[in-house]
């Protein structure tokens, strides 16, 4: 268990509000600001002016820094790209390799329950002529593999993107089992892992993945920064989105932030080191929510497969209840009804009506998500809450 874990759970009175929104993003680890702190003010050279030791010196940042985020995903420093984010980097994979000059198979298959960034770089590339199928998902939120077997035996196909984890409901998709699908077709597996590095092993060797994606935000790190990795063997080949000064070996110009890449590292460093424990303990938290909240209100669903999820995702749905009025309910949790992109809309969540959610049940499901800093205190306190919050909305007279 880490420090601050160790220091939350010895905490019986919670700091209000609490945040249960680990999905949308984290805070920043205090460990990780300190490790980037250095290359904002002392250590500010270009990482790319290697011609003096300021530049070296943020270059050599840059490069340890790429290292262990290749190093948490069992890969090679050579294959990962530094970017802006997730969705960056899941623009540059389904955009790059299917505008790549060499291809002509020019088909893309997705989910619909991806992610909007994902979703909509497959909808531009089907304006560009690309042959655009996305796929359903199992009422569980799952791939079904004999659907996507059948699919790719259709037509060649170049890429296959599959998120690793849902935001919204938090399962965790068979990548083993898709990549060997895809490799044996010879067709590229891209996953948009933010949800997933850093919470559950992620290996792009033994899952046959030739690009994927990471954002720092959702791993403790801060925004503005992500990585792809690009598999050099077999060589994946991209068409970058930017034109410049060619860095990352052409894939992605423009100067690198070293205090971002540094931070990146150091996050992925941290996520590597006390991934088991934190699952363990997480899991914990989350099945103590679910088990305190079902005991105390009838009628609670649990969307999406409860096995194959990340450790610290719950997405429940409240028979009977607007969403929006049980978060109205609840001003001391910070809570959403599901993806932070979306949850301005009053539409429903794409994501859950992909489950064959009706209406009324996808428009009273909310997202907990659980992490890093979350106490068990925490947890005590946001069921308490809920559950009367439920009561009340329900119209139940208190009971015992
Ligand atoms: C957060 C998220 C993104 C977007 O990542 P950014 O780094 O914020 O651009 C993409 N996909 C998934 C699954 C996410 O959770």
């Amino acid at each position: 268990m880490n420090d601050v874990a160790k220091q939350t759970d010895g905490r019986n009175q919670p700091t209000l509000p609490i945040y249960l929104d680990y999905q949308a993003t984290t805070p920043t680890d205090p460990r990780v600001v300190a490790a980037m702190l250095p290359y904002f003010t002392e250590k500010f050279g270009n990482p790319h002016s290697t011609s003096h030791s300021h530049g070296r010196e943020a270059a050599a940042a840059v490069e340890a820094a790429r290292h262990q985020v290749a190093r948490l995903i069992g890969a090679d420093e050579r294959e990962i790209v530094f970017t802006s984010g997730a969705t960056e980097s899941n623009n540059l994979a389904i955009k790059g390799a299917l505008r790549f000059k060499g291809e002509t198979r020019r088909r893309v298959v997705t989910y619909v329950t991806e992610h909007k960034c994902v979703l909509e770089s497959a909808r531009r590339l089907g304006e560009e002529g690309v042959e655009v199928v996305l796929l359903p998902v199992s009422p569980d939120g799952l791939v079904d593999l004999d659907l996507l077997a059948r699919t790719l035996d259709e037509r060649p196909t170049t890429l296959v993107s599959v998120m690793a984890a849902n935001n919204e409901i938090g399962v965790v998709q068979p990548l083993a089992e898709i990549g060997a699908l895809c490799r044996a077709r010879g067709v590229l597996f891209h996953s948009d892992a933010a949800q997933a590095v850093g919470k559950v092993p992620i290996d792009v060797e033994a899952m046959k993945i030739d690009l994927l994606s990471i954002s720092g935000h959702k791993i403790y790190g801060p925004k503005g920064i992500g990585a792809l990795y690009l598999r050099r063997r077999p060589r994946v080949r991209l068409e970058p989105l930017f034109d410049g000064g060619a860095q990352e070996r052409g894939i992605r110009s423009g100067t690198l932030a070293p205090p971002l890449c540094v931070a990146l590292g150091e996050a992925c460093a941290i996520a590597g080191a006390e991934m088991a424990a934190e699952a363990a303990r997480l899991r914990q938290l989350r099945d103590r929510f679910y088990r305190g909240l079902t005991r105390a209100v009838p009628e609670v669903v649990l969307n999406g497969d409860p096995e194959h999820r990340l450790p610290g995702n719950l997405n429940i749905g409240f028979p009977g209840i607007d969403g929006q009025a049980l978060l109205a309910e609840l001003p001391e949790l910070s809570l959403s009804l599901g993806s932070a992109c979306t949850s301005a809309a009053v539409e429903p969540s794409y994501v859950l009506k992909a489950l064959g959610l009706p209406d009324a049940l996808a428009n009273g499901s909310i997202r907990i998500g659980l992490g890093r800093f979350t106490s068990e205190a925490d947890v005590d306190f946001a069921v308490d809450r809920l559950t009367s919050a439920v009561r009340r909305l329900r119209g139940a007279a208190p009971s015992a």
